[in-house]
């Protein structure tokens, strides 16, 4: 049997609604998952609210995947185990998605002024059910309208950090973000390490209270995933792995299960009741 610790749905950037997900990772077999999405834990409480939690068939790790402050780097933290409807953190979220629409209201006015035909009202008809608006909505009207061929052109021309239409997220320090996990009775987990490109980055991070690293990722070679186990090793956290799952035909992983991890990893992290 196998699992995926990092996946998104139609809470933030994902395709699948959380129902259709869970679906999908049965029919592949899988045991555990991590619902993963974006500033938001709205599609877990979903789940809740609907009785799917605690789900038959399958394990399921309520999460989320935070976005850090950084001058020019991503860095990105996922939460296991949170308590969703614990008090700071639902303050915290709603600051945090509050600050969302006016970013993508002002990333959108930069467009515009950059001479794209682009309205508030084309994102979130993208963006359907997510109230955690992000630049991955952008970037699919700027490819429905015909400007790019793929999200990914569209990242690397206009929305990435240091491009055009770059607007920052709400600033949340990373010991923040770890601090705020844990008193949401969470683990804190160092998202795709390689995505930093900036190991002396990964390292301090290691060194601030962070329960796992996600040395599983598809991005990381092999060489890569031996590199940052030992690593995590050396730091004593928790190996973590998943797929990122968003679910779009231009993004690997296109279907679930084709990227997992070892049911070991993730019952390391799964923890059968629910905080509160
Ligand atoms: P945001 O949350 O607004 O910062 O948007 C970040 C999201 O955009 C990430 O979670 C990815 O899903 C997506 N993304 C980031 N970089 C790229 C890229 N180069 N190409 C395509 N999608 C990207
Ligand atoms: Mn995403
Ligand atoms: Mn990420
Ligand atoms: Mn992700």
């Amino acid at each position: 049997m196998s699992s995926d610790l990092h996946m998104h749905t139609t809470y933030s950037d994902g395709k699948l609604t959380p129902e259709e997900l869970i679906a999908a990772a049965k029919a592949a077999g899988l045991r555990y998952i991590a619902i993963t999405d974006h500033d938001t834990v709205d599609g877990v409480a979903h789940l809740y609210e609907n009785n799917y939690l605690p789900c038959k068939g399958i394990r399921i790790i309520p999460g989320l995947e935070f976005s850090a402050h950084h001058p020019t780097q991503e860095i990105h933290i996922l939460g296991y185990n949170i308590d969703i409807y614990n008090r700071e953190l639902v303050d915290k979220l709603n600051d945090v998605s509050e600050a969302r629409w006016t970013r993508f209201s002002e990333m959108v006015e930069k467009l515009q002024k950059l001479g794209y035909d682009i309205r508030e009202t084309d994102v979130l008809t993208v963006a359907g059910a997510s109230k955690s608006i992000s630049r991955s909505h952008i970037g699919r009207v700027l490819v429905k309208k015909g400007y790019f061929p793929t999200v990914r052109d569209a990242f690397s021309e206009l929305l990435q950090k240091g491009k055009p239409a770059y607007v920052p997220h709400y600033r949340l320090e990373v010991g923040e973000i770890i601090e705020l996990i844990h008193q949401a009775g969470g683990m804190a987990v160092l998202a795709h390490p390689k995505l930093i490109f900036d190991d002396a980055i990964v390292e301090n991070i290691c060194q601030q209270g962070i329960d796992g690293m996600e040395c599983f990722y598809p991005q990381h070679d092999e060489a890569d995933t031996k590199k940052y186990l030992e690593m995590a090793e050396r730091y004593h956290l928790k190996p973590s792995g998943g797929s990122d799952f968003h679910g779009f035909p231009t993004r690997f992983p296109t279907e679930v299960g084709v990227f997992t991890v070892d049911d070991a990893y993730a019952e390391a992290f799964y923890q059968p009741e629910p905080q509160s």
